[in-house]
C-alpha cells in the first residue's frame, strides 16, 4: 500500500483499524520527502528525531486500545512562520536563521496535545511577503507539477509538501492569498479562515488586521475535521472572538439544494487566462446541477483593493518588522562602532528586497503629512470593499471566483518586476479586506496545470463554503488528479 497517498480520513480509519502504523505513516513521508524534496525544496527544516518519537508514542497507545483523536499520530508539515520550540523557525529569513522560539504557537500546541507528528518546517516567502516563496532567504521552492514553475506564495511550501504527499496535511497562513494561491497552483485544497477564527499566537506577525492561519488538505472533509480542532476563542489572542466553532464533518454532509452562489462581474476580467475562465464557469454549472442557483452579482470596488492593500500591508510590516532590530532575536552584527549600527547592520543583511521594499514604503505611507493621502485614504477603500461584500449576501449565500488570473507561471517570470506579482492577488485580496473566509479547491487542469475555484463565505461561516467544496468534491475527481513526481 502507498500509504503516503493517503488522505488524512484515511490515514486516521486505518490507524485506528490497525491497519497500519503511525509509524509507517511517518516513514511514508519521511521516503517521499528523500526521494524528492531534493528538488521540489518544499522543507526548510525537518524534524526527523522527534515525528518518530511522536509516531511511537501514537502506537503505543493504539497498542494499548487508548482511544486515539483524529489527529494523532499523523504527520503534518509546517509553515515556518509557526513558532515552535525546540524546533528552529526562521520566517524563511536570514534574520532568524538559527532562531529556536521558547515556546509554542496556539495552533501547534494544540496539534501537539492532539499526538499529531511533526514532519518539519516549510518554506515561504520572508515573512509571508510575496505570492510565488521565491522571496525565501533560502531557496525557492518548485510545483510538484512541473519544477520549472512556481508552487505560488507565500505558503509554498506547505501547499508543495501536501500535492507531493510529503506530509497528510499542513499549516499556512493567508494575509491576501498566500493558502488560496499555492492551492490552486498545486492542485489542492486549502481553507483562509474568517479574520479572528483561528488564534494567531505565536504566529509571527506580517499585516496585523489581516493575517489569518488555516490548513491545506489533500480534499475539504480533511479539512473540515481539521477546522474543528484549530478554530475557537484563544485568551492569547486579542481578536479571536467567541463565537460557536460549528461541527463541520457533518454539516458539510448536507446537500446544497436552494445554495444561491454569486459570480461577480469584476472577476472575468480582460487579459485573464480563457482556460481559467472556462473552469470557473464549468464549475458553475455543476453547482447548478447539484441544485445550487447560480446569481450574476457586483462587487463594484473590487479594482480597488490592490491598491489599498498594498498600501496597508507595506505599513503594518513597517510597524511589525520593527522587532528585528539585532538586539532581541537572530541576527546581530556587532562589527560597528554604535547601537545604530547594530541596527543597520543586522537589518541590512537579515532582511531581503521584498522586505525591505515594503519597509520603505510603509514607512513613507505612515509619515506625517502622508497618513492621511495614503492610509487612511486606503482605510476607506477597504470600508467600501467590505461594504460590496455585505451587499452582496444580502442575495447569494457564498460567492464563487477564480483564485488567480492563470496557473502557476515560470520560476524567474515575475520576480523583477513588483507589480506584475502584486497583481496576482486580485481575486485573493478582496475577501482579505473584508475579515471574510475562502476555500481553494481544484476545478480542473488548464495547460496540465492544475486550475482552483475560490469560494467566498460570509465572515464565520466557514461551514457552508465547506459543505458547499465537499459537495462539489462529491460529484467530481479533480481533487485526485495527481503530479507525476520525477
Ligand atoms: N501575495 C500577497 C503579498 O505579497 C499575499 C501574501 C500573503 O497572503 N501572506 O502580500
Amino acid at each position: 500500500m502507498e500509504l503516503h497517498k493517503l488522505t488524512l480520513l484515511e490515514a486516521f480509519q486505518g490507524l485506528r483499524d490497525k491497519k497500519f502504523t503511525s509509524h509507517q505513516l511517518t516513514e511514508a513521508c519521511f521516503e517521499q520527502i528523500k526521494k524528492y524534496d531534493d528538488k521540489i525544496k518544499a522543507y526548510l527544516t525537518l524534524n526527523e528525531a522527534e515525528a518518530y518519537t511522536q509516531a511511537d508514542a501514537a502506537d503505543q497507545k493504539i497498542a494499548k486500545g487508548e482511544s486515539l483523536h483524529p489527529l494523532e499520530g499523523i504527520p503534518v508539515a509546517i509553515k515556518d512562520i509557526f513558532c515552535t520550540t525546540n524546533l528552529r523557525t526562521t520566517s524563511a529569513s536570514k534574520i532568524l536563521e538559527n532562531y529556536v522560539p521558547p515556546f509554542d504557537a496556539t495552533v501547534v500546541k494544540i496539534l501537539r496535545e492532539a499526538g499529531a507528528v511533526i514532519l518539519g518546517k516549510t518554506n515561504l516567502d520572508e515573512f509571508a511577503m510575496g505570492g510565488s516563496t521565491e522571496n525565501s532567504g533560502f531557496w525557492p521552492t518548485s510545483n510538484p507539477w512541473d519544477y520549472s514553475r512556481v508552487p505560488g506564495g507565500s505558503s509554498g511550501g506547505s501547499a508543495a509538501a501536501v500535492a507531493a504527499d510529503m506530509g497528510f496535511y499542513s499549516l499556512g497562513t493567508d494575509t491576501g492569498g498566500s493558502i488560496r494561491e499555492p492551492a490552486s497552483f498545486c492542485g489542492i485544497s486549502g481553507l483562509k479562515v474568517s479574520y479572528g477564527r483561528v488564534s494567531r499566537y505565536g504566529v509571527m506577525a506580517m499585516t496585523s488586521s489581516l493575517d489569518t492561519i488555516g490548513p491545506f488538505g489533500k480534499n475539504v472533509a480533511d479539512i473540515a475535521m481539521i477546522m474543528e480542532y484549530l478554530a475557537g476563542p484563544d485568551s492569547k489572542d486579542a481578536t479571536t472572538p467567541p463565537v460557536v466553532v460549528d461541527n463541520y464533518s457533518e454539516e458539510i454532509k448536507q446537500d446544497i439544494k436552494g445554495l444561491k452562489i454569486g459570480l461577480p462581474k469584476e472577476y472575468f476580467v480582460e487579459g485573464m487566462d480563457e482556460g481559467v475562465r472556462q473552469t470557473v464557469l464549468n464549475a458553475a454549472k455543476k453547482f447548478e446541477e447539484l441544485g445550487a442557483e447560480v446569481i450574476d452579482i457586483s462587487l463594484p470596488h473590487t479594482d480597488l483593493a490592490v491598491a489599498a492593500y498594498y498600501v496597508i500591508c507595506p505599513s503594518e510590516v513597517s510597524s511589525n518588522m520593527a522587532r528585528f532590530d539585532g538586539m532581541r532575536y537572530g541576527l546581530s552584527k556587532r562589527d560597528g562602532k554604535d547601537l545604530l549600527d547594530i541596527y543597520l547592520d543586522s537589518r541590512r543583511e537579515g532582511f531581503g528586497a521584498e522586505v525591505k521594499r515594503r519597509i520603505m514604503i510603509g514607512t513613507y505611507a505612515l509619515s506625517a503629512g502622508y497618513y492621511d493621502a495614503y492610509y487612511k485614504k486606503a482605510m476607506q477603500v477597504r470600508t467600501l470593499v467590505r461594504q460590496d461584500f455585505e451587499e452582496a449576501y444580502k442575495q447569494v449565500d457564498i460567492i464563487l471566483t477564480p483564485v488567480a488570473p492563470a496557473p502557476a507561471y515560470k520560476l524567474g517570470e515575475k520576480i523583477g518586476d513588483p507589480l506584475a506579482m502584486y497583481l496576482e492577488d486580485v481575486f485573493t485580496i478582496p475577501a482579505s479586506l473584508a475579515g471574510l473566509c475562502g476555500l481553494s479547491i481544484p476545478a480542473g487542469l488548464v495547460s496540465e496545470l492544475p486550475v482552483g475555484i475560490q469560494l467566498l463565505g460570509k465572515r464565520f461561516d466557514e461551514k457552508t463554503i465547506l459543505r458547499a467544496g465537499h459537495q462539489f468534491q462529491l460529484a467530481t475527481d479533480y481533487h485526485l488528479a495527481k503530479p507525476e513526481l520525477k
